[in-house]
C-alpha cells in the first residue's frame, strides 16, 4: 500500500511535535512547519530517529501565499497529502479595552485563516484521489467563553464553523473534517500562561493549576497530550469515514457544565 504523507503546523513544539512523533512512528511522510529557531533540526532529527522521509518549512500561518507555497511544495514532494492538521495555534489574553489590534489579527489569522487556506490547498488532491482526513485543533473555547480571551474565543468557534461547512462539502469526497476541542493540556503555551498568572493571582504554581486553570474542568487534571494524540490518529483513520463534521471535547467535563 502507499505511504500515506501527513501535513502538521505547529509540529515544532507541545501537541503538534507528540503528533508527529506518533505519525513518524506510524511510517507516515512528515510534511512539518514551526517558527522556533530549532524547528528544523528537531524536525531533521525526528525524521532520522524514525526514518521518515520528511518536509520541512517554517511557513508563517499569518500568510496565505506561504501556506499555499508549503502545501505545494508537500505535494511536489510526495504527490498527495492524505491528513491535513491545521495544529498551530497562539493566544494573547487582555482586556477588550487594551486588547492589540495586531494581536487580534495575528490570533484570527493562525488559528482560523490558516485552517481556511489550507484546506483550500489540499482540496483538489484529497478530491482527486477520493481520500482525505482533515484534523483541527480548536479548544474548549471554541464551545464556551472565558473573559479577557475575545481574539482566542473567536477564533475557535469560528474553526469549529468552519469545519461543519467542509465536512458537508467533503462528504461525498470521503474527505473527512473534524474539531478537536481540548481542555488544559500541559504544554509550552500553557506553561507561559502559569508564569503570568501567578504573578496576576499572587498565587504559586500549584494554587494557580487547580483555582485558576482547572476551575472550569470537573476532572482536576491536565488533559493528556497523548490522549489528544489518540484521537487524532482514530480521526485519521480510513476507517474513520462517517465521522464528520463533530467537535470532539477531550475537557475534563469542561463544557458537560
Ligand atoms: P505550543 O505553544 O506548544 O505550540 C504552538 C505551535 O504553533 C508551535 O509549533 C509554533 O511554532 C506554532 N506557531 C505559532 N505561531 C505560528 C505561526 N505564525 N506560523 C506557524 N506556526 C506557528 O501550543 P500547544 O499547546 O501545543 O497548542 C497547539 C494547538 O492546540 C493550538 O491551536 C492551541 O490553541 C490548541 N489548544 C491547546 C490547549 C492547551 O491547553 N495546550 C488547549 C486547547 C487547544
Amino acid at each position: 500500500m502507499k505511504k500515506r504523507t501527513v501535513l502538521i503546523t505547529g509540529s515544532s513544539s507541545g501537541i503538534g511535535l507528540a503528533l508527529a512523533t506518533r505519525f513518524a512512528q506510524q511510517g507516515y511522510n512528515l510534511i512539518l512547519n514551526g517558527i522556533e529557531p530549532t524547528a528544523p533540526q528537531n524536525a531533521l532529527e525526528l525524521a532520522h530517529q524514525f526514518n521518515c522521509d520528511y518536509l520541512f518549512e517554517p511557513a508563517d500561518m499569518r500568510q496565505p501565499e506561504a501556506i499555499r507555497n508549503f502545501v505545494q511544495a508537500g505535494i511536489d514532494r510526495f504527490g498527495s497529502i492524505d491528513v491535513l492538521i491545521a495544529n498551530a495555534g497562539i493566544q494573547y489574553v487582555s482586556p477588550i479595552e487594551q486588547f492589540p489590534e495586531e494581536k487580534w489579527n495575528d490570533i484570527l489569522s493562525i488559528n482560523l485563516s490558516a485552517a481556511f487556506h489550507l484546506a483550500k490547498a489540499v482540496w483538489p488532491g484529497m478530491k482527486e484521489q477520493r481520500f482525505g482526513r482533515i484534523i483541527h485543533m480548536a479548544s474548549a473555547h471554541g464551545l464556551t467563553a472565558s473573559p479577557f480571551k475575545s481574539a482566542y474565543v473567536a477564533s475557535k468557534h469560528g474553526l469549529i464553523g468552519l469545519t461543519k461547512a467542509l465536512a458537508l462539502e467533503g462528504a461525498e469526497y470521503n474527505i473527512t473534517v473534524n474539531a478537536i476541542c481540548p481542555g488544559y493540556v500541559h504544554t509550552p503555551i500553557v506553561e507561559n500562561q502559569l508564569a503570568d498568572q501567578m504573578k496576576a493571582h499572587h498565587m504559586t504554581r500549584e494554587e494557580v493549576i487547580e483555582k485558576v486553570m482547572l476551575a472550569k474542568q470537573a476532572v482536576k487534571e491536565f488533559v493528556s497530550v497523548d490522549l489528544i494524540v489518540d484521537m487524532v490518529m482514530l480521526l485519521a483513520d480510513e476507517r474513520s469515514s462517517t465521522i464528520t463534521g463533530t467537535a470532539l471535547s477531550v475537557d475534563g467535563g469542561w463544557t458537560a457544565a
